[in-house]
């Protein structure tokens, strides 16, 4: 099965815990997502507002340890365009795909985020959970949406090709991306209020404004954002799943799964390497094969392939 998934914190764990992103015990690794066809990662750069103030050049510090590992490492490539995540997936690769998580780390400037571009960033979390120079987050809303210096970094996002990420946005800034929006935009790793009213998870109108721009939404394995504990399972997983399919249709559905950016996972899914576990419990729910490869990989290679290109 070909993989995508929409995001992951693995690349700040390893780093910080230096454990490596070949093999380690964290939730995932090269040597474990290669067991798959191919697989796309995107790796999300998080730094902590409340530990450091968030910077660019911090952000340069993983880049350059993730092209260290691109290096070392023979079936791990980092991508910046269609064509290259084409020739990954052709090789069965793992590929990374670089992302920030929180646009705290431009401090306001518009020339950072052109730096980004240039380390090889193509997608950006607008906000983390509290409110940042671009607007609000789900748990801080300082600005009553999006501030008009983040409406210009969504639109020059958009521009350069560069894929918008409205996870952890309050909803004001959510309505207020969606109006500066022409491309796709995606939920990289969220989940559905209607099952689970959580702060982090979505309302059934934002789930059809994102589809209404052609995006995904990628479903996070977090319990805490699943339900309720005993509900909290793969099954849970499957609920939140049926109601995308339900409200916006198969094509919205992908995987974020948050790995090594949670503390607690499904019974049944330790990392990366129990991802088989979802696609069968889907298998048994009748999905075809078809719509399992949509979710598993296909929606957000189609996303990838109209924004990097
Ligand atoms: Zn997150």
């Amino acid at each position: 099965m070909f993989i995508a998934d929409g995001h992951c914190d693995t690349l700040t764990e390893a780093v910080d815990k230096h454990t490596g992103l070949v093999k380690n015990v964290l939730h995932w690794d090269i040597s474990r997502a290669s067991e798959y066809d191919a697989f796309i990662q995107v790796l999300a750069i998080f730094q902590d507002s409340e530990k450091n103030k968030p910077s660019v050049s911090q952000t340069e510090y993983y880049i350059k340890k993730a092209e260290a590992v691109q290096k070392q490492a023979e079936k791990f490539m980092l991508a910046k365009d269609a064509e290259q995540i084409k020739k990954a997936v052709d090789e069965r690769m793992v590929c990374g795909i670089l992302a920030v998580e929180g646009g705290d780390c431009l401090n306001g400037d518009i020339d950072n985020l052109l730096k980004l571009y240039d380390m090889g960033i193509r997608i950006m979390t607008l906000t983390w959970n509290n409110a940042n120079e671009l607007g609000d987050g789900c748990y801080q809303t300082l600005h009553g949406g999006l501030t008009p210096f983040g409406r210009e970094i969504v639109r020059l996002m958009q521009s350069m090709g560069m894929i918008v990420d409205v996870s952890h946005a309050d909803e004001k800034t959510f309505w207020d991306c969606i109006e500066e929006c022409r491309e796709p935009v995606i939920a990289s790793h969220s989940n559905v209020r209607a099952v689970y009213d959580h702060p982090r998870n979505l309302y059934d109108d934002q789930i059809r404004a994102i589809a209404k721009t052609k995006g995904v939404i990628g479903i996070n394995f977090y319990t805490e954002f699943i339900g309720p504990s005993k509900m909290n399972d793969v099954d849970g997983l499957l609920r939140h799943i049926e109601h995308l399919c339900t409200v916006a249709g198969e094509d919205i559905v992908a995987i974020g799964a948050d790995f090594d950016g949670v503390e607690s996972l499904p019974e049944q899914i330790h990392g990366v390497q129990d991802l088989d576990v979802l696609f069968n419990s889907l298998a048994h729910l009748n999905y075809s094969d078809r719509v399992i490869r949509k979710i598993a990989g296909e929606n957000l290679l189609r996303v990838f392939n109209d924004v990097l290109c």
